[in-house]
């Protein structure tokens, strides 16, 4: 089935993530005429939204990293440039057994740029502390994993341990790690810390790496930015410009499987190898055929699709809870723009965002003295916390880590209206693709190339200007006819 008629080759995209719409947008833009097709009824995949207290609230990604400007650019593409939003600069904070503490300013992934710093201290005692501060002066190791940037898998606890000691790991990385990554530092690749590998192996220290990837995120404008009511409007404004240029957006669609026949337009001029894809649904009904296809799904998706014999690594699940509460002791941010958790704290959630602190922009959209936290669960190895509960056993357990982590009473009574959305999460990308898809699909998705919509964006046009590659007629040699 083609959707359009404008008469590039036909293109399917699979998944309506933020992959597949950038991937879609990039493949309508080359020349192709683009079918995306999104098992949900909704578009976004792990960009979504809940309405609560009237306001729009992010139930998935909240933010996107400002390095490399990809998404940045992306938006004022799409118009959104005077919708950016930037964070309170209020800090957040490590809720551990001994208490809460801010978190050090300007570190990467829990490594402190400025070992000596008093919040540095307040973690880590003033033995921990200097550990780190000689760290700059140990000597250069070749084994590691940011010397051999993109070689040896070493792990970010692997090497924390050896160049920053025992307690930089457990108290300040360990926590990062597990909040962002969802994964313990001794299962995370180095690799998988966007930049950190490259700058280990330039400056042959963590510490000094951790400095040069602050004065970066600086220059470039801070670490974080969002939009104005939320990350649903880059999924918005996605979907019109797909609708702008003609591709058709097929949602409530799961396909299970793809084939490859031979192109009845294989003769056409301008038509790729002849080579033809035939998109299946559950039913086993034919969804719609194409000449190539951008498979944007998680990476168990794909594996089933491309019928890989070696199991992708396992998913795991967690949930966020998301509170509107009544509670104006919250107006005076007691844990900044938010806080990780440290196991052992004795509180389930593993992280809290207080997102009216966070984002001047949602604070003024809900009524004074209201305020929304979100709460993640679901550390790295185990179901989240929630898991198998009632909704009002979730609801209670969420306000008692959220009044454990705030250090202000928050009883369910408070809470106005509430929301809970569970995830699945996959492994990061590994130091080589795991999966080989045949000439004429491509891969994309925070699984090839980086958890975040900073490495999902650029990734998904690298995706598809590689299919478009393939497409063209000048390649047709090149590619096997089936
Ligand atoms: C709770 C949470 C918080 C996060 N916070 C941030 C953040 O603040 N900043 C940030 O940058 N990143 C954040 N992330 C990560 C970010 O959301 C992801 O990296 C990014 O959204 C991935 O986009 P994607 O399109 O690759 O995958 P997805 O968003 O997962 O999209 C995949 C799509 O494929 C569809 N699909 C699956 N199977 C099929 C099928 N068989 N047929 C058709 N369609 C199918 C799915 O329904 C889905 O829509 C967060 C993630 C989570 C879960």
């Amino acid at each position: 089935m083609h959707a359009s008629t404008r008469g590039g080759p036909h293109v399917a995209v699979v998944g309506g993530g933020v992959s597949g719409l950038v991937a879609a947008r990039e493949l309508a833009r080359g020349g192709a005429t683009v079918t995306l097709v999104e098992r949900d009824t909704t578009l976004g995949g792990r960009v979504r939204g809940a309405k609560l207290e009237g306001a729009t609230f992010d139930v998935g990604a909240e933010a996107f990293a400002t390095r490399g400007g990809a998404v940045a650019a992306l938006m004022a593409d799409l118009g959104l440039s005077d919708r950016i939003v930037h964070p309170a600069q209020l800090g957040s904070w490590v809720v551990t057994a001994n208490g809460a503490l801010p978190l050090p300013p300007g570190g990467a992934v829990g490594i402190p740029a400025r070992p000596l710093a008093a919040a540095v201290r307040a973690h880590l005692g003033l033995r921990g502390a200097l550990r780190v501060a000689v760290e700059p002066l140990l000597r250069r190791d070749v084994a590691g994993a940011g010397a051999s940037a993109g070689g040896t898998a070493e792990t970010l606890g692997a090497l924390v341990r050896r160049r920053l000691g025992d307690r930089a790991l457990d108290r300040l990385v360990r926590p990062i790690a597990l909040g962002v990554y969802s994964t313990v530092p001794d299962r995370l690749e180095v690799q998988a810390v966007p930049g950190l590998a490259d700058a280990y192996a330039r400056t042959g220290s963590l510490v000094r790496a951790a400095r040069q990837l602050r004065d970066a995120s600086v220059a470039a404008g801070g670490a974080v930015a969002a939009l104005a009511g939320g990350m649903t409007a880059l999924v918005d404004a996605l979907a019109s410009d797909a609708e702008d240029r003609g591709s058709a957006i097929r949602t409530g669609t799961r396909v299970v499987e793809i084939t490859r026949g031979v192109s009845e337009h294989a003769a056409a001029p301008g038509r790729p190898s002849g080579a033809q894809w035939t998109l299946r649904d559950g039913a086993g009904k034919t969804i719609l055929r194409c000449d190539a296809v951008l498979l944007a799904v998680p990476e168990s998706v794909a594996a089933a699709l491309l019928a890989e014999r070696t199991p992708p690594p396992p998913e795991h699940d967690i949930e966020v809870v998301a509170l509107a509460v009544a509670e104006p002791r919250l107006d005076a941010a007691p844990r900044g723009t938010g806080a990780l958790v440290a196991e052992g704290a004795g509180i389930a959630a593993k992280a809290l965002t207080h997102a009216t602190a966070k984002w001047p922009d949602r604070a003024a959209s809900v009524p004074a003295g209201t305020h929304v936290i979100r709460l993640s669960y679901g550390r790295a190895g185990a179901a989240p916390e929630t898991a198998g509960l009632s909704d009002d056993e979730a609801l209670a357990l969420a306000c008692r880590d959220a009044s454990l982590i705030l250090g202000v009473p928050i009883a369910p009574a408070a809470v106005r209206e509430w929301t809970r959305q569970p995830w699945k999460v996959g492994a990061p990308p590994g130091s080589a693709p795991r999966l080989a898809p045949p000439p004429g699909v491509e891969l994309a998705g925070d699984w090839v190339s980086g958890t975040g919509l900073a490495s999902v964006v650029p990734g998904a046009r690298a995706a598809a200007a590689r299919l478009l590659e393939h497409l063209t007629p000048t390649n047709e040699s090149s590619v096997p006819s089936a």
